[in-house]
């Protein structure tokens, strides 16, 4: 290694790896904890180049979702309707998976259902929508294992305090997590299992070969039988043929609001705002569409043009009553690419990959860490 490292250091904390995994996002530490579980007496590492996560696991919405009807409206213009509904079934048994792991009490779980909700101005978007929920029921029905999975429920609107919505599509399935718990809870079930997890560790390279897995990073050179990579939108960054791309997501926070009706999570715009209550507080996110080509990127940042058609949003039509502060602002990073499918492969010899969770790792991320987790043979 580059630095001082001493013998002792060299020899407990640096060789020796079975697997080092590249990411400790919700994929990164999932794949941690199954290869773990399976086999305890493996030497697992964790490269992590953030002081904290740097992706999207940490940064998030929370809401555990597996598609508004206007989203998978959306998603069937992209996949076939098979495809689409293999996509539902990873979200909905990531979930299931996610909450099986930590327990729906470490992740604050709840489920106060989803909405999907419509302007007055969108009425025949909404007729499309309304016109597409027995299909969609029919279709994700047998998936889930539920019946009547989304509703017309427009007496809800009153309930909610908002301004100018006329159509509202319930799923009573729908729940939200707290993401930074969530996160919190995993790394400390990994590291419990003696996942060691080394943040500021940026891999800088993959030097990939028949028998071993050279990992050169800032930090100096790490060695493992096998590595996955788990960096979601950042996969391309180190093996550039994967068919990932960025896509950053903007978020904001209120202060705490009195009275706040909304409770649940709430769906806009094809799946492109949304926003929930956090207890007493909205947060809000997404407007990506408004400037897909800037949002293409990997860098941390928040952009007038978003945070100001958030902003009308959230005054204008979510909480119009209430004269209300946004305490706190921040982006994360998803990965998407030119098919809907996540990317769960061995890439060559001891060298694997899962990537790409298309906006939606919260939900499947617990199930891709288990899938590659499968892929290695030890
Ligand atoms: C604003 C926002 C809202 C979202 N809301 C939801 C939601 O409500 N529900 C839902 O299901 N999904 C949601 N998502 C998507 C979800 O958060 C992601 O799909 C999921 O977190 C991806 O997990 P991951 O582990 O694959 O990747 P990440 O969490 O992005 O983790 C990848 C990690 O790899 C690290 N890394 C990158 N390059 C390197 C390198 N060279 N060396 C070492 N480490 C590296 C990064 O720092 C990062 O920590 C949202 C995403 C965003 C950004």
């Amino acid at each position: 290694m580059k630095n001082n490292f001493s013998y002792w250091e060299q020899e407990s904390f640096l060789s020796g790896f079975d697997v080092l995994i590249i990411g400790s996002g919700i994929v990164g530490l999932s794949a941690a904890l199954s290869l773990k579980s399976q086999k305890p007496k493996l030497k697992i590492g964790v490269l992590e180049a953030g002081f904290l996560p740097a992706g999207a696991s940490t940064k998030n919405a929370g809401f555990a979702c597996f598609g508004s009807i206007s989203e998978l409206i959306e998603e069937l213009k992209t996949g076939r309707e098979d495809q689409v509904a293999e996509l539902i079934e990873l979200r909905w048994k990531g979930l299931e998976k996610l909450r099986k792991n930590l327990g729906d009490k470490a992740i604050l779980f709840e489920q106060y259902g989803g909405f999907e909700v419509f302007k007055r101005t969108e009425s025949d978007f909404a007729k499309t929508c309304i016109e597409q929920i027995p299909y969609f029921n029919k279709l994700l029905g047998p998936l889930i294992g539920k019946p009547d999975i989304y509703a017309v429920n427009n007496t809800k609107i009153a309930e909610l305090g908002m301004n100018g919505i006329t159509n509202l599509i319930h799923n009573k399935y729908e729940g939200q997590i707290d993401t930074g718990k969530m996160m919190l809870a995993l790394v400390s079930k990994v590291q419990g299992l003696g996942v060691s997890i080394f943040n500021n560790c940026r891999v800088q390279k993959i030097e990939s070969k028949l028998n071993e897995q050279v990992l050169i990073t800032n930090q100096g050179n790490f060695r493992a039988k096998s590595s996955i990579l788990a960096t979601n939108a950042f996969g391309a960054e180190l093996i550039p043929e994967l068919d990932v791309f960025p896509g950053r997501g903007q978020v904001l926070i209120t202060e705490p609001i009195k009275g706040l009706k909304i409770k649940g999570s709430f769906h806009y715009n094809r799946g492109y705002t949304y926003f929930r209550n956090v207890h007493d507080r909205i947060l809000l996110g997404g407007g990506r569409d408004l400037d897909f080509e800037a949002e293409q990127t990997l860098e941390p940042g928040i952009t007038d043009i978003i945070q100001e058609s958030l902003e009308k949003l959230l005054f204008e039509t979510i909480v119009p009553q209430q004269k209300v502060k946004i305490e706190h602002r921040w982006c994360g990073v998803m990965g998407f690419g030119k098919e809907l499918k996540p990317i769960v492969k061995k890439i060559g010899p001891g060298l694997y990959c899962a990537v790409r969770c298309n906006g939606m790792g919260v939900a499947m991320g617990s199930l891709l860490g288990e899938q590659v987790a499968n892929l290695i043979d030890l």
